[in-house]
């Protein structure tokens, strides 16, 4: 009894540390039930490079933002709920190793953690999250997912054309819905996809073809509830690039340490002490 009181004290102690990180740039964390499951670095793919982001898994949230400094001062919060989370393993691909996508019907993305080891514990404790929140309210994950956005450098020329080649004034532009890296002519067609935005949105012309189809399918075949079309919109589709950036990319002051730290996962000892001596109770009998 004791126990569960000091450590409801120190989780509470845990997520007012975290909101005073954050500072006015965050919103308040503390909340009836919530627990802080955990916290680390991680290397969070942004639309240029890889960045350090800081992560807190909460048991219904995941919190992530820039480090301004190490263990102190985090900006640029971002809050996913954890209901509409689904992870996906990445294999090892060269210099990108032990990651995975962090998939929501608004936004994915893929991050990697620093060992093999660290990536197991993260995606346990994520999945073990959302299952608890799930078993609970009944409800069902997501079945539409926000595209994954193929990082600009891995697209020197037009994925859809082939042609173009991206320069200072080419500019790279992405198809939200496949996430494909596409020049200006070859993405502007906008429509709206919901889950992501109640606006129209860019996409490829090879996307806004199937999505029409889609829209066209006999109604014995129901539309995707999420997918709606818009008029296509030439005028002043052109200049809007700036609206393509991810909006925690464009932060490079980060100043995280060169030695890595290792995730914290909070209540793992309880629960092996508890586990340990339901086991030795039964081993017993
Ligand atoms: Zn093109
Ligand atoms: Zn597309």
């Amino acid at each position: 009894m004791v126990d569960r009181l000091v450590n409801s004290e120190a989780n509470a102690r845990r997520i007012a540390m975290v909101e005073s990180c954050f500072g006015s740039s965050g919103q308040p964390l503390a909340e009836q039930g919530r627990v802080l499951v955990g916290e680390g670095v991680l290397t969070k793919m942004c639309r240029k490079k890889p960045k350090a982001r800081q992560f807190f898994l909460f048991n219904d949230i995941l919190v992530y933002g820039n480090i301004v400094i190490n263990k102190k001062k985090y900006n640029k919060q971002h809050v996913i709920p954890l209901e509409e989370v689904k992870l996906e393993s990445l294999k090892d691909e060269g210099q990108y190793r032990n990651g995975w996508l962090i998939r929501t019907a608004s936004k994915s993305f893929a991050v990697y953690a620093a060992t093999s080891t660290e990536k197991e514990e993260w995606m346990a404790h994520i999945e073990k999250c959302i299952e608890d929140l799930l078993r609970k309210s009944g409800k069902q994950p997501p079945s539409e997912h926000a595209a994954v956005w193929v990082p600009d450098n891995e697209a020197s020329i037009c994925m859809h054309c082939k042609k173009t080649q991206f320069t200072v004034l080419n500019r790279r532009h992405h198809c939200r819905k496949c996430g494909s890296v596409v020049c200006g002519p070859c993405s502007s067609k906008r429509y709206i996809l919901r889950g992501q935005s109640d606006k129209p949105l860019r996409v490829c012309l090879q996307c806004f073809d199937e999505l029409n189809r889609e829209r066209a399918r006999p109604p014995t075949q129901p539309t995707p509830a999420n997918i709606t079309p818009v008029k296509m919109d030439t005028a002043g589709s052109g200049g809007d690039s700036s609206g393509d950036e991810d909006s925690d990319d464009d932060d490079d002051r980060v100043t995280a340490e060169e030695k890595h730290d290792e995730p914290k996962f909070y209540g793992d000892s309880d629960k092996t002490e508890e586990t340990n001596n339901h086991s030795s109770k039964d081993s017993a009998k």
